[in-house]
């Protein structure tokens, strides 16, 4: 559907705007005090887009390697999940044998972006 081209400024200003739905959306974390920091890394790791630290409870964005609407949006659902969810968890699962894919964590942020419309059509 939407595959809009973005460019840096673009970014910037989107990430304000949708980060702000998605708050609003999602409500707080029980885990944390406040919704996250978002922080706009300008580094090309890979096909890294997002990542999130519950240590600073900081969403990274790696700008570079997003290239449309869609997928920052994507990007900022996702890391907005493990913001949500429990950080022991979190942990945990990896340590009872999960791997990124099979991380129950993961596939539940995984399966949120697919309500990115959603999150844009409240934005729009
Ligand atoms: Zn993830």
């Amino acid at each position: 559907m939407i595959k809009r081209e973005v460019n840096q400024k673009d970014i910037l200003e989107y990430v304000k705007k949708y980060i702000s739905t998605v708050e609003d959306h999602y409500g707080l974390s029980k885990h944390h005090l406040t919704t996250p920091y978002v922080y706009m890394n300008d580094e090309k790791i890979g096909e890294l887009k997002g990542e999130y630290c519950y240590i600073l409870n900081e969403i990274t964005v790696y700008w570079k390697n997003i290239t449309s609407l869609e997928e920052l949006i994507r990007t900022l659902i996702h890391e907005y999940q493990h913001y949500l969810q429990s950080p022991s968890w979190m942990t945990r699962y990896y340590n009872i044998g999960h791997d990124y894919e099979s991380h129950p964590y993961e596939v539940a942020a995984f399966n949120e972006e697919e309500n990115w419309k959603t999150i844009w059509k409240i934005a729009s």
